[in-house]
């Protein structure tokens, strides 16, 4: 890359990461370097598909670790280099995120950029919690402001005299540790204590808290709950409406770290389905990938030379798009090797990744079952040649069956591994460990089984957990149980959303017995 690259400076939104703009998250997936804040969900980065990397400007207790200039310095480098670099801040990168004075620097160095705004944390904080700030009866004007201010300053810039007065709803950024003392000064420019306050954490995240009172007792309050910055302090009439409003703290799985040992082509469906439910999801991958051995490299290498053999190309996972396109590649050849073939995906993220090759799939299973792709490539087969499977070491044997049964040669070229993971992730395990984790969905016996060994491994006792389990059906229950798991929640049939609802009901019927 030689040519003049560009910064994006884009707010990825309040926390929430379907918050983000259409034109962001395009140029999330475009980017080749993603440079993050520490309030930007991890989640949000799964639709990067270059490099993403966190540069933390203040650690949490306060000390800088990479100084803002350090940022500026970065960001003019990496754009000199030729990249595409989207600067991901959380809410909107102009709102007290020092998102301006990044552009500025760009702008003396003559990077050219631009800027995307997000939704903010005031916004988001109200809208989530259940109130409006400008509602008409209340406030005819809303103030952003921030509780915490430049410390080497001598003297605050906050005017509370003139706040105090403000007809409207004030907003504070940043104020959780200074609280106590822009309640009082607020009191003391004559604001009423009565005002309704409320303090909103974590806007539009499953662990939203909000902490309701008044300007004279809401330090009070604080102190007695465990609130956890990022939070807001808002302030004024308009709380109230919170009673009827609220709707986000209602969703059927709101608060709920739910655990997710799905196969990594569904994990991500799976996930966004938890957080429009209103859970957090947790990823627990029990299957690793790896590069095939060399004789096997060999085998596919000789399988590229004669593609022009077979009808169809089967392709059931995105690692196996990936590996296949890698080796085809190794081979010094391109997507053109595969003109005369038809090309199959057993699903929307599979046939999503053909499409970073430029190739678009033939064939994607309504359903997406083993079952149901081996029913399509059936009524879809032509001639007599063979039909490709490029697969992983381990899986399902449905299709090699059903194809057979139908009369068609399937040749099965393994174009990864998958193994066991050895361990679960030390940030799961973390987790579990503190009661953090309410719920670990299971899918298949063979997951069940695999989650209690490595609970065993860990030497952590399913019974000493507040971790519940929950089954996608009667066999996965009897496995787990025999593994030693209890089952608090079972699917009625074995579907994903299905599963979730179970939680939700169990949940329900816990918060209306307690
Ligand atoms: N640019 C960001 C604000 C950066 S300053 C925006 O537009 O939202 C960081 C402060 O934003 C935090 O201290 C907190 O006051 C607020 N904040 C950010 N995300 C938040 C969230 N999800 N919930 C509550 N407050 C949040």
């Amino acid at each position: 890359m030689t040519s003049l690259g560009k910064v994006w400076l884009v707010g990825a939104g309040p926390g929430d990461p379907g918050l983000i703009t259409v034109r962001g998250a395009q140029l999330l997936a475009d980017a080749d370097l993603v440079l993050h804040d520490g309030l930007v969900n991890p989640l949000l980065l799964k639709l990067a598909r270059g490099q993403c990397e966190r540069t933390a400007r203040i650690r949490r207790d306060g000390q800088a670790i990479v100084p803002q200039t350090e940022i500026n310095e970065r960001l003019i480098q990496e754009a000199r280099r030729g990249k595409k670099v989207v600067r991901l801040k959380g809410g909107d990168p102009y709102i007290f995120g020092r998102g301006s004075e990044e552009a500025a620097a760009l702008q003396e160095a003559g990077v050219p950029f631009e800027v995307v705004p997000g939704i903010t944390a005031a916004t988001a904080a109200a809208v989530y919690a259940g109130f409006s700030c400008t509602h008409r009866e209340l406030a005819s004007a809303v103030a952003l402001v921030t509780g915490h201010e430049d410390p080497t300053r001598d003297q605050s810039r906050i005017d509370f005299e003139a706040l105090a007065r403000f007809p409207g709803t004030l907003v504070f950024y940043m104020a959780l540790s200074r609280l106590p003392d822009v309640c009082t000064q607020l009191v003391s420019a004559g604001l009423s204590p009565d005002t309704p306050t409320a303090v909103v954490c974590h806007a539009s995240l499953p662990t939203q808290q909000v902490i309701e009172g008044c300007l004279g007792n809401i330090a009070e309050r604080i102190r007695q709950t465990s609130a956890r910055p990022p939070s807001l302090l808002i302030i004024g009439e308009c709380v109230r409406q919170r009673n009827h409003l609220s709707w986000f703290e209602q969703l059927p799985l709101f608060g709920l770290a739910i655990g997710i040992a799905r196969p990594e082509e569904q994990a991500v469906d799976a996930a966004e389905q938890v957080v429009r439910l209103g859970g957090e999801p947790l990823s627990m991958p029990l299957i690793e990938i790896a590069p095939v051995d060399q004789p096997q490299a060999s085998r596919i290498r000789h399988c590229i030379e004669r593609l022009a053999d077979f009808q169809w190309l089967i392709l059931t996972s995105s690692n196996g798009v990936s590996e296949f396109f890698r080796h085809l590649r190794l081979a010094g050849r391109d997507a053109r090797a595969l003109a005369g073939i038809k090309i199959a995906c057993i699903g929307h993220a599979t046939a999503r990744k053909l499409e970073e090759f430029g190739l678009t799939a033939d064939l994607v299973p309504p359903v997406f079952r083993a079952e149901s792709l081996a029913d399509e490539l059936i009524r879809h087969s032509f001639g007599s040649k063979p039909m490709l499977w490029a697969r992983a070491s381990r899986g399902r044997d449905v299709l090699p069956e059903w194809l057979k049964n139908a009369g068609i040669t399937l040749e099965q070229l393994t174009v990864y591994e998958n193994r066991d993971v050895a361990a679960l992730a030390p940030e799961i395990l973390d987790r579990l460990r503190s009661g953090t984790v309410h719920w670990i969905t299971l899918t298949s016996p063979a997951a069940a089984r695999r989650v209690a060994e490595l609970l065993n491994a860990a030497r952590i006792s399913p019974a000493s957990l507040a971790t519940q389990f929950a089954s996608i059906s009667p066999t996965t229950s009897a496995a787990a149980r025999t593994a030693g798991l209890q089952i608090h929640a079972e699917a009625t049939a074995a579907e994903w959303p299905l599963l979730l609802e179970a939680i939700a009901r169990n949940n329900a019927l816990r918060s209306s017995t307690h």
